[in-house]
């Protein structure tokens, strides 16, 4: 006789992922037990509290489409949104649909072990919880894992020490004090100008120069915003037509970059970068297709920061190389001015790396720099960091850093064969953070239920993704990513920013084909699992 579960499922994640999750389990009448490491939900945003956090998804699009009244009644200040701004959101939706009675707050699940006998999955947390539960729901969030360097005498530094996705609840005064930011990705970016504004000095170490635009950011006018809700279905049918699952607040130009004259091309980049943030790469059809191509966007970016940074030396070292678009385009606040402020400092770590940290600061290429604070903005184990944390065994005492050891495999992005009943939210081999995260998060939350009550009415309790099913969508990851200029860099898609993460291009390119390719396995009756 097999055992009975607690509750039909666990939802891991009280972010954006698993509150959608928790609502639609309990709208469909099935238990679940959510657990959750912060003390409240909001994810990303609970965690990412540093100044500056903004999200470089419009407001209107960065948000749940699932219920009109929700998105007719939640008014946003900003054209994007910062980080209070979406945690207040997050809280909003949490109150309004009862979402936090069924979370176990401040609990991190530290292993999550499939049960072959009772095919069941006991999840359990550091605070002693265990649950059993026939399904195993990971929201965990593809960028939830922070990575901070194992630089030597790391414990040696007698200062503060900040990570930006870890940040204090009660703010951090840096008020006439001597600070270091390590890092210049989309965190480091966004936190630098207004660290810069309060502290004495600030001093940024840089590996790699990014590429930013700024956001143009400003207030949201009741026009503009009463406009998008009055047809707010046809806007979010845009969003999801688009390879990234928003786009409907700008447009893309589909002209070759090529067949621009040298001045039409500058007075159309001008455009773009006018109208601020990550529609920059919708300037050209073609810019992410060719090296070329896109070296003519490239070019104009570091003209600007020549003309925007008035210390030539800095405005070199501050011009990014490479392909714009293959990292995560950063959206700022006034970056590169920043550089124009006499105590603002700019450290080139790209040559003789960052040695150690010392009692009083940090070491480089033979020089001492003394600090009272360190903020590491070095990002994070991305997609695969907070799903490997929980330590999850599957079927057979299979370990799932064992099965990854050479990079994430699975179906879809959704099941990884040999865990039946495991699925995960927004992970590696789908769109992901290539994407709008809402709107794959509320696809993949409506997946899952969906296969769950199909799987149910059929009078199964097993779900698994074929081998072969996974195999051939592990290829068509890869095929896809190499026809793009994305595995050109080192980017945190492809783990090459933690050391010893296998190289691998994780997420899925282009959400509509993804969403196709969702509604045939549906159509299918899910051909391509086994159920038993
Ligand atoms: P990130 O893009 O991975 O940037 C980390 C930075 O730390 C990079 O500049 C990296 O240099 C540097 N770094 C890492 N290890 C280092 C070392 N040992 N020595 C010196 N420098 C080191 O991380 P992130 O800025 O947190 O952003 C991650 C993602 O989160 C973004 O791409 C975006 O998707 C999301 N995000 C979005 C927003 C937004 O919506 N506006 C804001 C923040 C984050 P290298 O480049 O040389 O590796």
């Amino acid at each position: 006789m097999k055992s009975e579960p607690d509750v039909d499922a666990v939802v891991v994640g009280a972010g954006f992922g698993g509150m959608y999750m928790m609502h639609l389990l309990q709208q469909h009448g099935l238990t679940a037990q959510g657990i959750e490491r912060g003390s409240d939900v909001g994810g990303t945003w609970y965690w990412n509290r540093y100044p500056g956090c903004q999200c470089d998804v419009e407001s209107m699009e960065y948000s749940y489409q699932f219920s009109d009244e929700l998105q007719q009644k939640w008014d946003w200040s900003k054209r994007y949104a910062g980080q209070p701004e979406i945690l207040r959101y997050a809280n909003h939706v949490a109150d309004e649909f009862n979402l936090r009675d069924n979370f176990l707050f401040d609990a991190c699940v530290n292993a999550a072990n499939y049960d072959d006998a009772n095919e069941l999955w006991s999840v359990s947390t550091d605070t002693g919880t265990t649950v059993n539960a026939r399904y195993l729901i990971m929201a965990t969030g593809c960028l939830s894992a922070t990575n901070t360097p194992d630089f030597p005498g790391m414990a040696d530094f007698a200062g503060d020490t900040y990570h930006t996705g870890n940040w204090p609840h009660d703010g951090v005064d840096f008020s006439g004090k001597k600070v270091a930011v390590i890092g210049t990705g989309s965190s480091g970016i966004q936190a630098i100008p207004p660290i810069a504004q309060q502290a004495g000095e600030l001093t940024v170490f840089q590996r790699t120069a990014a590429y930013t635009v700024p956001a143009q950011n400003k207030p949201l006018d009741d026009k503009t915003q009463n406009e998008i809700k009055a047809n707010y279905a046809e806007f979010r049918a845009m969003g999801r037509m688009s390879p990234v699952a928003f786009g409907a607040t700008f447009s893309f130009n589909p002209m070759s970059v090529f067949d621009a004259t040298p001045e039409e091309r500058k007075a159309n980049f001008e455009e773009f970068w006018n109208f601020g943030g990550f529609s920059f790469l919708a300037s050209y059809g073609d810019l992410s297709a060719t090296v070329e191509g896109n070296e003519f966007a490239c070019e104009f970016v570091r003209d600007k920061i020549r003309e925007i940074v008035k210390d030539p030396e800095t405005a070199e070292l501050l011009c990014p190389q490479g392909v714009i678009g293959c990292k995560r385009l950063c959206s700022d606040n006034g970056y590169y001015e920043t550089f124009n402020q006499p105590n603002v400092h700019l450290v080139d770590v790209s040559t003789h790396p960052i040695d150690r940290l010392t009692v009083n600061g940090i070491e480089t290429n033979g020089v001492e720099y003394e600090f009272d604070a360190i903020v590491f903005a070095t990002g994070y184990d991305a997609l695969t960091g907070s799903l490997l944390r929980c330590n999850i065994t599957g079927a057979n005492g299979l370990k799932l850093e064992d099965k990854w050891s050479a990079g994430p495999t699975n179906f879809l992005g959704l099941m990884t064969t040999g865990f039946p009943n495991m699925f995960t939210m927004t992970g590696p081999g789908s769109p992901s953070a290539l994407a709008n995260l809402i709107t794959g998060i509320e696809q993949h939350a409506e997946f899952i239920t969906q296969l769950i009550q199909w799987s149910q009415s059929q009078g199964y309790q097993c779900i698994e993704a074929e081998q072969g099913a996974e195999d051939s969508w592990v290829e068509t990851v890869n095929t896809r990513a190499a026809k793009t200029l994305y595995p050109t860099c080192n980017s945190w898609y492809l783990g090459a920013n933690v050391p010893g993460k296998p190289r691998v291009f994780m997420p899925y390119v282009g959400f509509p084909e993804y969403s196709e390719k969702l509604k045939t396995v549906v159509a299918e009756d899910y051909a391509e699992m086994r159920f038993g």
